[in-house]
């Protein structure tokens, strides 16, 4: 349902989740990020002066754990009224919009060990109170995470169970008189562990009923254990805890008895599409640090930033960056303007569903920001060469820091197995029409070529649309081709799925970066030619991607005269006139290297 933004004139559409791919939207269908109201374009410019002005300058400090440091830094960030944004206001949050909570993940990155600490306590630590507490326990503990005075902590993760979540060993017992639960156990990787007040355990009671359970950290049996020694964001907490015959008052169980894997996997969900937004605002301080430093350092007598490999190490992050932020501050949108429709006194468990409706767009956020990020570190390494390599500057850092994106909100490899998954679950239970566009499509393929529309399309964007179309049918035929062979086992096929959730996330990627720019073009925005070309660039790279991925999985779906028949029409769909994607790649890298930053 369409809601109306008085700021944009945009309509925003709460589009199904997973719909992008069957179905085109129009520009004013999507929020970008170029839609911010002045009140949310204040709030990232005073992130970003908070970034700025006090975390980048305490970066050594935390980066030293000194103690105290980073935990005044969440006090400063709560007096600006950061750790309240997700926070009903009347247990004295802010009660903002999601697009305004990715926006101060986004904006508030520049310092990966805070943000990882900002992240766990704002989302994955308060997160499950505001929507699953009860009254009692909203009122206790939600004014005070709000304002920082109390830090929380999310614990799950065990040392014999990470991905595999629901295997987790601590248990839970009801004391003899009902009044208290006894928990034993431990829990491992906890981020804010040195330091939090309050933590959410999982647990199973008498060893068998998934739960949650809200431990403050001076409870008699807790017991935090030593400070992990990471290869990246060193300045974050990271401990073990220690649980042996640890009481809680009974009223501290979070939810419902044997409910404990919704909240555990819901908030994990809010958590990826704010780590989307974070690698977001990771990827801009690297290229704007690429550019600098390639603007100034000579070689052979003129500045690195003129050769062609340096412009295409600044073009290609350019383009993934511009791809990521797109697809994150469009899903976010989604988001609010389904959130919008809800009426005043909807319970948190409805909003809560509202946002689960985009769980494949936060698991692809998760997967392509964190690789976005990973690459974005790495060409600004290999752009200043020795200086990248060591701890002076900051790439050493950045390059660290980016590492465990990949791997915590679920791995990379978790949510591929998610991005697939959840849309094959929704195509059998008839909620997204997917077999149906998959049967069309193989009817198709059994009628002579028609006149092909498309290809007469002069308007701009026109080939990169045609592309698009391409990505769509190559992965239906993927898709259709892998479930016809491995039925309901598809999911045992983890090669098959991770390269059909490729080819999703780039049909994402590239519409979602297609309706900004045509959306910039309709504005007269400045940036609407440059956005251009990092379409034409993102979309000859994704037909490649997607082209090579459905092979794979054509090639273990299908052999002999099936497989090459299948071939044919996988090359019919690929074939394409390539775009000049090197001169294009050094215009985007001339122009962001000219601005002296990421130009959006
Ligand atoms: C710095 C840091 C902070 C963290 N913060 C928290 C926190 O605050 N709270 C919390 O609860 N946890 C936290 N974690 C834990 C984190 O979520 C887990 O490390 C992560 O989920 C992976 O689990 P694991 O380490 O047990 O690896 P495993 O699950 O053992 O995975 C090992 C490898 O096998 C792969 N794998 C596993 N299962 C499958 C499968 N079915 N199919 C294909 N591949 C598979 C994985 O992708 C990975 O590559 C943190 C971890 C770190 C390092």
């Amino acid at each position: 349902m369409p809601v109306s933004s008085p700021e944009s004139h945009s309509t925003v559409l709460a589009a199904p989740g997973g719909s992008f791919l069957l179905e085109d939207r129009q520009p004013e269908e999507v929020f970008t990020p170029e839609d911010l109201s002045e009140e949310q374009q204040q709030i990232a410019d005073t992130a970003d002066r908070f970034a700025r002005e006090q975390l980048l300058p305490a970066a050594d400090r935390v980066e030293a754990k000194e103690p105290g440091v980073l935990r005044s830094l969440l006090v400063e960030a709560a007096e600006l009224g950061f750790t309240a944004v997700d926070i009903p206001e009347q247990y004295g949050g802010l009660g903002l919009d999601k697009v305004t909570s990715a926006l101060v993940a986004d904006h508030l990155s520049s310092l990966a060990s805070f943000s990882t600490s900002f992240g766990a306590h704002t989302g994955i630590g308060t997160l499950p109170i505001v929507w699953y507490g009860t009254e009692e326990q909203k009122q206790r503990y939600l004014p005070k995470l709000a304002t920082a005075e109390w830090v929380a902590a999310y614990a799950l993760s065990e040392s014999t169970s990470g991905s595999d979540a629901m295997n987790i060993r601590t248990r839970a017992t009801l004391s003899a008189d009902g009044s208290e639960y006894i928990l034993n156990g431990e829990k491992m990787w906890i981020t804010n562990a040195g330091f939090a007040d309050l933590f959410t355990v999982f647990a199973k009671l008498d060893g068998e009923h998934f739960s949650a359970f809200l431990v403050e950290r001076t409870t008699a049996g807790l017991t935090i254990g030593k400070e992990e020694h990471k290869l990246g964001i060193r300045g974050s907490s990271t401990c073990p805890l220690i649980l042996a015959d640890c009481r809680i008052p009974k009223e501290n169980l979070l939810g419902e008895i044997g409910k404990g894997h919704h909240i555990a996997f819901n908030i994990l969900n809010v958590g990826r599409f704010k780590l989307g937004a974070a690698c977001v605002g990771g990827a801009r301080l690297a290229i704007e640090e690429s550019i600098r430093y390639a603007r100034e350092r000579v070689a052979f007598g003129k500045p690195i930033a003129g050769f062609g490999l340096i412009q295409r190490k600044i073009a290609r992050s350019v383009v993934h960056l511009f791809a990521a932020e797109s697809m994150a501050y469009r899903t976010i949108g989604m988001m609010d303007a389904a959130l919008a429709t809800l009426p005043k006194d909807a319970s948190p468990r409805e909003m809560q569903k509202r946002i689960e409706e985009y769980a494949v767009e936060c698991s692809i956020l998760k997967v392509f920001g964190s690789e976005m990020l990973s690459l974005t570190a790495d060409e600004l390494v290999q752009i200043m060469g020795g200086y990248g390599y060591v701890e002076d500057y900051p790439a050493e850092r950045f390059y660290r820091d980016a590492r465990i994106n990949r791997i915590f909100e679920g791995t990379n490899e978790i949510n591929r197995m998610i991005i697939t998954g959840w849309l094959m679950k929704r195509a059998m239970s008839g909620q997204l029409p997917l077999l149906a566009a998959i049967r069309k499509l193989m009817d198709e393929l059994m009628q002579p070529p028609s006149f092909d529309a498309a290809a007469a399309d002069q308007t701009p964007l026109a080939h990169e649309r045609a592309t698009l179309a391409s990505l769509r049918k190559m992965t239906l035929l993927a898709a259709g081709t892998a479930s016809e062979r491995f039925l309901t086992a598809l999911a045992d096929q983890q090669e098959v799925m991770a390269d059909l959730a490729d080819c999703i996330s780039a049909i994402f990627a590239l519409e979602s970066a297609l309706l900004r720019t045509q959306k910039l073009l309709a504005s007269g925005a400045a940036t609407a030619e440059l956005a251009g070309k990092i379409c034409a660039v993102y979309a000859e790279e994704a037909l490649a991607t997607v082209e090579s991925s459905a092979r794979r999985v054509l090639a273990a779906a299908n052999e002999g005269d099936a497989l090459t028949l299948r071939m044919t029409v996988l090359r019919r769909f690929a074939k394409s006139t390539p775009i000049d994607s090197i001169r294009l790649s050094r215009e985007i890298a001339q122009n962001c290297t000219d601005a002296g930053k990421y130009r959006f």
